[in-house]
């Protein structure tokens, strides 16, 4: 069976522990309206554009039988494979599980010296469950520590699929309320919540991380941790500053989705560390480690 991947990169230090390679998968059951990576909303292939890179060379509009129309586009990649500066490319790739894990033990050296991996991202890498099971299966079989950035809203038999290859899990939880949730994701936190207790049991790490937004879930950190700080294998708490990344890539895949947030100050970043060590030890908040 194969995957769609629309992105691989290398030497992550921000995925999980030591040198990693991440995996973003295509596809995503949620709706978050900050979204930081909209290129993993669609299941499907997609064409990305950037004008920045256009030369007027006009070879695109000669190959696309739909007059290079976004509004028509079939993401059938004739544009970009023909476009001499790369301001036309496909987002999405179909790989098998044996191409992905070639790819990954690239690496194998940088993993065993930092205690690093590969980690799968997304979108949602379990609305691909079988494909990761099979690519993290091989890595397993050669010593690849494998993790799992999820935002949880699938059914449990889903990480049962990829449970017996995975190290930690990286779960989001975004909102405690679960209106707030609805409203800002565009689904209920219950499963969410459900999902995120039984892996606290499981004999794996946990890790619970939560994007702060400002204006949507400062409040909300408090309710959060008070239901993660006594889960059995919790490896650590993130807090997550929000950052506007996410909007120009709408603009290159030609989707209108979302809106614009504001990014947290640093210090509601640092009262939010606070308030988060007052439940939990060991609190991660990349911005304000940098400070210390
Ligand atoms: S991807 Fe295919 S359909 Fe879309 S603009 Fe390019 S050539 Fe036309
Ligand atoms: S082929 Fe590329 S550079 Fe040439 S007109 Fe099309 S987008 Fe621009
Ligand atoms: S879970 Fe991640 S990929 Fe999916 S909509 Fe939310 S931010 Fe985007």
């Amino acid at each position: 069976m194969n995957g769609i991947v629309f992105d691989i990169q290398r030497f992550s230090t921000h995925d999980g522990y030591g040198i990693r390679t991440t995996v973003f998968m295509k596809g995503c059951n949620n709706a978050c309206l900050w979204c930081h990576n909209p290129e993993g909303l669609s299941l499907k292939t997609q064409l990305r554009t950037y004008p920045m890179k256009c030369i007027s060379c006009g070879r695109c509009t000669k190959v696309c039988k739909l007059d290079c129309d976004p509004l028509k586009c079939i993401s059938c990649g004739k544009c970009a494979d023909v476009c001499p500066t790369g301001a036309r490319e496909l987002c999405g790739v179909e790989m098998t599980p044996e191409k992905l894990f070639e790819e990954i033990k690239a690496d194998l050296d940088f993993y065993k010296n930092s205690g690093g991996g590969v980690t799968f991202s997304g979108g949602e890498p379990l609305l691909q469950s079988d494909f990761i099971s099979e690519t993290a299966k091989r890595c397993k079989e050669i010593g690849i520590s494998v993790g799992i950035q999820t935002a949880a809203n699938v059914k449990w038999p889903e990480f049962e699929k990829v449970l017996p290859y995975t190290d930690f899990f990286m779960c989001d939880f975004k909102l405690f309320d679960d209106d707030l949730h609805k409203k800002y994701t565009g689904v209920s936190n219950k499963l969410i919540i459900e999902n995120i207790k039984k892996l606290g049991n499981e004999n794996i790490k946990l890790i619970v991380r939560t994007p702060v937004i400002a204006g949507v879930n400062e409040s909300q950190i408090e309710n959060i941790c008070k239901t993660v700080k006594d889960l059995k294998n919790l490896d650590y708490y993130e807090l997550l500053r929000y950052h506007k990344f996410g909007l120009s890539k709408l603009e290159n895949l030609n989707m209108k989705f979302g809106k614009e947030f504001e990014e947290p100050s640093l210090e509601s970043m640092r009262s939010l560390v606070k308030i988060a060590k007052q439940y939990i030890k060991n609190v991660k908040c990349d911005p304000i480690e940098e400070e210390e």
